[in-house]
């Protein structure tokens, strides 16, 4: 008999976060439309996490599939140093005049934690470049900027970077606003600032720690503080841009506008890898100079990849059509009246909202939820039900395409509701 996709990858495959001695056996995935996603059997999954927080605009869809196919029928890739093309360039046009705060440059890479890496790499160099020594950076608690190495430097240490905990380079981490901390927080961030580089931090929603949000007030008073001392700002806006938390990027929701903003994840529609760093004309000029030792020098084989680009910009177009923002706003009505709902239930902490985003704890009564059973339970649970839902430890929460039809997202929501009442009859 033919081995199947599952079998197949259990003999070839290294997953990603996962333990291969206990994971169960991964489903086989073949095709892709809408929030659903087919396995090789035929079933359907609801995609309520947009497949890591990617897609936007639903699976092959066809408008980015068509754009696509034209530029695959006339340049795949070329070298970008030296050379350019157009996608790129339209890509960038495009995108710079949507952003928060006149960003003029746009720096092509290859996922979410290239560009962190890349917007380090200018914050270090930039103040090289203008002779002036700032060598500390700033992050959120909690933080999460990547996995590759700086970008692991600025997240916060925690089991999934214990093994390389020596290897990384020293951040100064601070705690994230609120009307308890401020004032604190605010002299903290003063007493160090002649020293400090730049900060980087994820606006208003902290992702992969556990979709942790703050206040847009608080994190301008912040914000303010840093610029007013010289402090860059590195706007991480990989899971939350591109309308995720209801404005089309979160760095609208505060006064203080960014240095710096990377993007990936949403960029390219959840089509293809891209990262993009930009920047303003005032950090692109401190890298202009006579000295070769001024430049920046960064840069990836497929950088600017013209297929990816083109997919970024047809995923671009999708997004500023007034549909797009209309699906975003019923979404977040949806999922205000579900929080309602929601609140009645004693097994559950701390819900909260903000844009398509709806995130709360299931209560355990212990500290660490990540590594206990609970998460094996939540995965066991959706999966059966063929909702993606992935739990970060015991915080559970709905990040959906935009596409998502009224009618899923309320079977995504009934499968909560079952999941609790699951849980408070067999796990308690
Ligand atoms: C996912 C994520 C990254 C890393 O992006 P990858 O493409 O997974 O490397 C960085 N920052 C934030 C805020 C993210 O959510």
């Amino acid at each position: 008999m033919q081995k199947s996709l599952s079998e197949r990858d259990q003999a070839v495959i290294w997953h990603p976060y996962t333990q291969m001695r206990t994971a169960p056996a991964p489903v086989g995935i073949v095709r892709g439309e809408g929030a659903l996603l087919y396995d090789e059997r035929g079933n359907s999954y609801l995609d309520a996490t947009s497949s890591w927080w990617v897609n936007i605009h639903g699976h092959a869809h066809p408008y980015i599939t068509e754009k696509l196919a034209e530029q695959a029928a006339r340049l795949h890739h070329s070298i970008f140093a030296g050379y350019t093309h157009e996608p790129a360039v339209a890509l960038a046009e495009k995108l710079l005049p949507v952003l928060p705060g006149r960003q003029a440059r746009v720096f092509y890479s290859d996922n979410g934690s290239t560009a962190v890496e890349v917007a380090l790499k200018m914050t270090i160099q930039y103040w090289q470049n203008k002779g002036i020594a700032r060598k500390k950076i700033l992050a959120f608690r909690n933080a999460y900027h990547g996995d590759t190495f700086g970008a692991m430097s600025v997240s916060a240490r925690s089991v999934f970077t214990r093994a390389f905990d020596d290897y990384l380079f020293e951040v100064v981490f601070i705690d994230t606003p609120g009307e308890e901390n401020i004032e604190t927080l605010l002299a903290e961030v003063s007493s160090l600032a002649p020293e400090v580089a730049a900060f980087i931090f994820e606006p208003l929603v902290q992702g992969a720690g556990g979709m942790l949000m703050h206040s847009p007030e608080l994190l301008d008073r912040l914000l303010a503080l840093c610029r007013e001392r010289g402090i860059l700002l590195i706007a991480d806006e990989i899971m939350t841009g591109f309308g995720r938390t209801g404005t089309n990027f979160a760095m609208e929701q505060v006064k203080t506008a960014p240095d710096m903003i990377t993007l990936s994840k949403g960029l390219t529609g959840g089509t293809m890898a891209m990262g993009i760093t930009t920047c303003t004309q005032e950090i692109y000029e401190a890298f202009l100079s006579d000295d070769k030792l001024k430049t920046l020098f960064h840069g990836h084989s497929f950088t600017a990849n013209p297929l990816t680009c083109a997919v970024a910009l047809a995923s671009l177009e999708l997004f500023l059509q007034p549909e797009c923002r209309a699906n975003r706003e019923r979404i977040n009505t949806l999922h205000r009246q579900f929080a309602v709902e929601l609140a009645y239930h004693g097994d559950v902490d701390n819900i909260r909202t903000l844009g398509t985003i709806l995130a709360f704890e299931v209560s355990t009564g212990e500290e660490d939820g990540y590594t206990n059973n609970l998460a094996g339970f939540l995965s066991r649970f959706f999966t059966e039900r063929r909702i993606m839902l992935r739990p970060l430890g015991n915080t559970l929460y709905i990040l959906p395409p935009y596409c998502i039809s009224d009618e899923q997202l309320a079977a995504v929501y009934q499968s909560i509701l079952d999941m609790l009442e699951e849980y408070g009859k067999q796990w308690r």
